[in-house]
């Protein structure tokens, strides 16, 4: 059976979500459907993240795009009232000090966003902040010499941040269709002539039906908002996501020593340990406090391929051998401590500037590339859909920042490379 919409949003992880949240309420007469594979929504990348959040960026629109998307968050959880399991328990790098030195670092004190912590309170902390020798010969680390602890950062629960968007949504009727694969679709002629081989180089195109496993959709516009898998989507039209997929991992670390760490708070009122990212290889801590477990993930760079495996497995001898010992000689409190579960997924990277891609094409519009800060960045990235959507040049984000809407596409792209990408 055919169905008809103005839009149809493919994806309800949380691209998505807030795409269509942010076009509906701009519009409430569209009729709006969101399509996924998935029996629910959140079930994508967006449910295999560790779902820390942080304003501390080197480029200037990832800074207003998630400061906005913050607020936005804030405003959702403090003032709405709607639990998103959001702690603003801060972003602690730790580093010697030529890396605590770096530009980038001192502005983001300069500007009250960030201040510095000194070694002795970190040790007090439970840092061990001077490895053995051996150790940093043999696993390349450096001392710590101190932290950078940035504030406007924390957690909060992806799920969460979806179910907000889905009863909204709900409440303003947009439809959902789950269990819905999409097919990789073709563009159609506009004035069809039913000549055999169509369409002709000739002939105007765009995007008229979507073919999924539940029947055919069309709709005046189609939002991509599929991560990793757009690229495989869009190719058959000749459209380039400019985004390549790469596994991540996730390992759920409880013992008593870990416990001991979580409380272990910086910022005054939130007595909860901030996301921490320890020296020279970037491995992340985040803590759980609802499971009272430390998670510990990293986006390696080398020898992990592009690829994106449906059924992608995490792999517990890159926890052991790879993570744990850098971890421990740190903090020997992770020694007693072992893993209750593990996850993994993927990040859908642009690998130039590491920073999304909203664009448009024909009647196509794609938000794609979130290069591991999807979730932190999923508000101002709805907004920016629904600018293109609407015409808008101009986007206003939630706290009155603002932006081009073509800032983030691919032509007249105005986007610094990302320096601080974890
Ligand atoms: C291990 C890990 C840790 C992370 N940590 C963080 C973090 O701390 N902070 C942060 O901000 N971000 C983090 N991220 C990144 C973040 O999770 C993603 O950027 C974000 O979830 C992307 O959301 P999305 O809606 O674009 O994609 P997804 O949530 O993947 O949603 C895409 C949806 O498209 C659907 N879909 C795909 N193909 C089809 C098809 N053919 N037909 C129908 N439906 C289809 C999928 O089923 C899926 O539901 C992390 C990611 C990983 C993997």
């Amino acid at each position: 059976m055919l169905k008809s919409f103005d839009v149809v949003v493919i994806g309800a992880g949380i691209t998505g979500l807030s795409s269509a949240y942010h076009i509906k309420r701009m519009k409430d007469e569209l009729r709006v459907a969101i399509v996924d594979k998935k029996t629910t929504s959140c079930q994508g990348n967006t449910a295999r993240s560790s779902s820390a959040f942080r304003n501390l960026f080197s480029s200037e629109v990832n800074r207003k795009i998630t400061q906005s998307t913050i607020e936005f968050y804030r405003h959702v959880q403090f003032e709405l009232g709607f639990d998103l399991g959001m702690h603003i328990n801060g972003y602690l790098f730790l580093g010697d000090n030529k890396f605590l030195g770096n530009p980038t670092f001192r502005r983001f004190v300069d500007q009250g966003m960030a201040r510095y912590v000194d070694e002795e309170s970190l040790c007090k902390a439970g840092f061990r902040t001077r490895p053995s020798d051996d150790e940093i010969g043999l696993m390349n680390l450096s001392n710590i010499e101190g932290g950078l602890l940035g504030y406007e950062c924390g957690i909060l629960s992806p799920e969460k941040i979806c179910e907000f968007y889905v009863s909204e949504l709900r409440k303003m009727g947009v439809e959902f269709f789950f269990g819905t694969e999409v097919f990789p679709p073709s563009l159609q002629p506009e004035t069809k002539l039913d000549y055999p081989g169509e369409p002709f180089i000739w002939q105007r195109t765009t995007l008229k039906s979507l073919e999924t496993s539940s029947g055919s959709f069309t709709a005046d516009t189609f939002v991509f908002c599929t991560d990793v898998w757009t690229d495989g989507l869009l190719e058959k039209m000749g459209i380039d996501g400019h985004t390549r997929g790469k596994k991540r991992q996730v390992f759920q670390v409880t013992g008593p020593g870990v416990l001991s760490l979580l409380h272990n708070s910086f910022l005054d009122g939130e007595g909860l340990m901030p996301v921490t990212i320890l020296p020279s290889h970037g491995i992340v801590l985040r803590p759980e406090p609802q499971s009272k477990s430390i998670w510990v993930t990293i986006a390696e760079e080398y020898n992990r391929d592009f690829s994106v495996n449906e059924d992608t497995q995490p792999e517990p001898e890159f926890y052991e051998r790879g993570l744990f010992p850098v971890v421990v000689a740190y903090l020997p409190q992770f020694r007693d401590s072992r893993v209750t579960s593990m996850w993994a997924g993927h990040y859908a990277y642009n690998t130039i500037d590491r920073t999304h891609y909203v664009f448009e094409d024909k009647n196509i519009i794609v938000a794609t590339g979130s290069s591991g800060s999807g979730i932190m960045k999923a508000d101002a990235i709805g907004r920016v859909v629904a600018s293109l959507y609407s015409g808008r040049k101009r986007t206003t984000l939630y706290g009155g920042y603002s932006i081009d809407t073509s800032a983030l596409g691919v032509h007249g792209r105005r986007v610094k490379e990302e320096e601080m990408v974890i």
